[in-house]
Order: structure tokens, then sequence, then C-alpha cells
């Protein structure tokens, strides 16, 4: 076995361990593994320092979980965009492919919580179906693979998977959409980066919510894979007690930057159930990118998105930049808030 796999093996998973481990009362916790199942590998527990940090409240099931919240289980529709079980297609030139159902731990607001964790849903006896699709529509020129974390495969399922992929002549580029550098710096080894790199062009996007995660080892892993040419983009969920802060937001995003990540989207918080006490307004969002544009490195600066409910895929949200547009000018705000104008051509 290797060291990662050992290290997920010492999991908390049950609301007894987590009662035990952090001193709450039973009572406080049930019912909880049934919203969403439990899991915290060691690795990221002891980046938790105190009870209800930005850390723990990622991982650590909430008894408001439990509110009545009018949320959705598939809050992007994505059963409607899957024409088989390991897809889900709702743009016309690039598709998910999903093919683990497990992640290094499991995050409270997972959108994807119908699914992950579930054996059932997200199956490796799915992939051959959804090979077969992709293989199937020359359209799609990008494929993200996704689950669940497709990093808890073996490499040499992820090596399987990979080159059979690559073989499909009109798939351009690939993806891999990942939260292992943030949970499991562990499991990117040398050996997984040697394979990984066979398969260019080779995307990955990690998932970092708190400047706390970069880690010296996540760096580390990170400029692994960054040396291995991986283009790595970070999506970020805005989450209210983790990083609902201009502030916070801001150096997670110059620490990113500094680890060769570019930071690709933020989120606003999916609409799936067990999330109300995670939702921030969509203001907070906007107020955000407005305190990173223009004070920091462009290069640091996302796109603030919108998963629209329903499925009508990420809809980017801009603060007023753009104050006024007519046929003469452009009137336009920069990041301190002072006024310019801009002169349309008079040639038509
Ligand atoms: C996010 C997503 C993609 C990828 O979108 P990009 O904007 O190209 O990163 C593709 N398909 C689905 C269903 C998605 O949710
Ligand atoms: S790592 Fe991704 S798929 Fe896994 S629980 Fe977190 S958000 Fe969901």
């Amino acid at each position: 076995m290797e060291q990662w796999q050992k290290i997920l093996k010492k999991s908390l998973t049950t609301v007894e361990e987590i009662s035990e481990r952090f001193n709450i009362p039973i009572e406080e916790l049930k019912g909880l593994d049934k919203v969403f199942d439990i899991k915290i590998n060691p690795y990221y527990l002891s980046l938790i320092k105190e009870k209800g940090d930005p850390i723990y409240k990622q991982v650590i099931p909430d008894l408001a979980e439990l509110q009545q919240d009018k949320l959705f289980s598939d809050p992007l529709c994505e059963e409607k965009d899957s024409p088989v079980p390991s897809i889900v297609h709702r743009y016309p030139d690039r598709c998910l492919f999903l093919v683990s159902h497990d992640c290094a731990s499991y995050c409270r607001f997972c959108t994807r919580k119908r699914k992950v964790g579930d054996p059932t849903k997200i199956s490796l006896k799915f992939i051959d179906q959804g090979i077969k699709y992709i293989a199937s529509h020359p359209e799609i020129r990008d494929v993200i693979i996704s689950g669940g974390d497709p990093l808890l495969l073996s490499d040499k399922q992820i090596e399987s998977i990979l080159s059979r992929l690559r073989k499909i002549k009109h798939l351009e580029i690939l993806r891999i959409g990942t939260r292992v550098p943030c949970y499991l710096p562990q499991r990117i080894t040398s050996r997984l980066v040697k394979m990984l790199k066979k398969y260019h062009p080779l995307y990955m996007n990690v998932h970092f919510n708190h400047p706390d995660e970069l880690t010296p080892i996540a760096v580390k892993a990170l400029g692994r894979l960054a040396d291995a040419g991986i283009p790595l983009g970070d999506q970020t969920v805005l989450l209210k007690g983790v990083n609902d802060d201009p502030v916070v937001m801001k150096k997670l995003m110059q620490k990113l930057l500094a680890a060769r990540v570019k930071p690709y989207y933020i989120y606003q918080t999916d609409m799936v159930y067990g999330t109300e006490h995670f939702r921030t307004s969509v203001e907070k969002g906007l107020e955000i990118i407005k305190s990173i544009r223009g004070w920091t490195s462009g290069m640091a600066v996302p796109q603030f998105v919108i998963d629209a409910p329903g499925g009508g895929g990420k809809i980017p949200l801009l603060p007023e930049y753009l104050q006024e547009i007519n046929e003469n000018e452009v009137v336009l705000k920069n990041y301190e808030g002072k006024i310019f104008h801009y002169r349309q051509p008079t040639v038509k």
C-alpha cells in the first residue's frame, strides 16, 4: 500500500469519531452522516487549529445541515444533461466525465453529494459507456475528468482512462478536476506525475478555499505538477465563515499564484441541500472581486461565476466597471472608483 492510501485508511468517517475527537455531544451530530457521508483524512484534520475555523467548517458536519432550506439535490440539473451515467454534456464542445465516486475528504458543501461517496452512482463499470459516448461525439474536443476525485483511483486506473481517451482523435485537451493537492498532497507522487505528463495537453483544476490550505507540502505537490508542464487552475467556492472576506480571498489568490496556480473561478455556492448556512449574498462575491481587481496582479483575479440553477451553465458576474455605453462613448469606472471616458470610433 502506498503512503497516501495508508493516510486515507485513518480517516474519520463516523459521527461517533467526530463526537469523540471534537468533544461534541452525539445528539448534535445525529443524522448528519445521512445528509452526506463523512470523511476527513488525518492530514487535512491536522490543519484544523480550532473548532469552527475555516478548515473545520468545510469538512465537519453541522446540525445546520438539517435545516429546512428549500434547496435541491441536483441544483445544476446535471441529470438532464447526462446521456449515460458517467457523462454530463451541457456545453457544445466539452463534457464532464465522472470516473470516481470517492474523494480524499468530503466537503460538506459538495454540489454533487447526491452521487459522491456512492459507488452505485459513479463507478468504473460506467467508464466504457462514457468513452464510447465521447468517441461517438466528434464535437467534444475537451473532456473534464471529474467525480468525486479522479486522483483517488490508482495510477493504473487513471492511466487506463487517459490512454483510452487519448486514442480518440477529436479530443484536443484533457482536464482533471481534483481536490487532492489540497486534501491529500501526498498523493501527488513523482510516479503519478511522470505518468500524467505522457498525456499532454493535460490541464488540472485544483480546489483550494483558504490560504491555510497552502501548506509547504501542498505547495510542493503543486510545484511537482507544474514542473511536469501541467497548467494549473484553481476553483474556489465562496463560503460563509470560510472565505467570505476580501482579505482572506486576496491572500488565497496571491498564494495560489505563487504556487504557480492561476485562479480560474470563484463560485457562488450552489443551491444544494444542507448548505443554507454556507451561502453568502451575491454582493459579497462582487465585493471580493472589486477588492482584488486592480489592487493585486491581474493574474490573481479569477472569474466570479454563478453556476445557474436549472442547468444554464456558468455565468460570469462583474462589478459595475461598465457604467454606460452608447454609440459615442463608454463611461468606465476603475478599481479606485474613478470615472473615465473612452470615445467610440467616429468612422463606423
Ligand atoms: C463547469 C463545467 C464544464 C467546464 O466549463 P469551463 O467553463 O469550460 O471550465 C463543462 N461541463 C459542465 C457540465 C460543467 O459544469
Ligand atoms: S472534493 Fe469535490 S467532489 Fe469531493 S466532496 Fe469536495 S466538492 Fe465534492
